[in-house]
């Protein structure tokens, strides 16, 4: 696998583009480090994606390179669960990882699903 760690922005990266304010999304939450943003294809009443500015293929990779990171998009995505009013009835945080994990996108996400039940196991 290559090694992108170290990159801050890889050309085709449509979510390196919109961290970069390139391509339009429904911004819900950025800081210096993070973006969260509204899923395009929405899978659930609550459906958003919280990326690292910085690009990371996967969590594999941002977890080698800045395990601490890692536990900020958690933050992240905690606060948001909050002012989405899902901690009350619970909700989930999914970060497909690889071919086989079902990962569309070659750069870090979460996402955070909620305002319905989920089933288990995924698909
Ligand atoms: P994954 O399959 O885990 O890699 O998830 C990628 C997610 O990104 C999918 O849920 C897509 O609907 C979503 N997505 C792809 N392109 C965009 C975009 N331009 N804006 C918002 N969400 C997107």
């Amino acid at each position: 696998m290559a090694d992108t760690s170290g990159s801050q922005k890889t050309e085709d990266c449509i979510f390196c583009k919109i961290a970069a304010g390139e391509l339009p999304a429904e911004i819900v939450y950025k800081d210096d480090e993070t973006v969260a943003f509204a899923d395009i294809n929405p899978a659930a009443p609550v459906h958003l994606l919280v990326i690292p500015r910085k690009h990371y293929t996967n969590v594999v990779e941002a977890a080698a390179d800045d395990p601490a990171l890692v536990g900020r998009m958690l933050t992240v995505l905690t606060r948001l669960a909050g002012e989405k009013g899902l901690l009350e009835d619970g909700f989930r945080i999914v970060c497909n990882t690889g071919t086989r994990g079902g990962q569309s996108v070659p750069h870090l996400h979460f996402h955070l699903l909620g305002g319905r039940s989920m089933a288990w196991p995924p698909g």
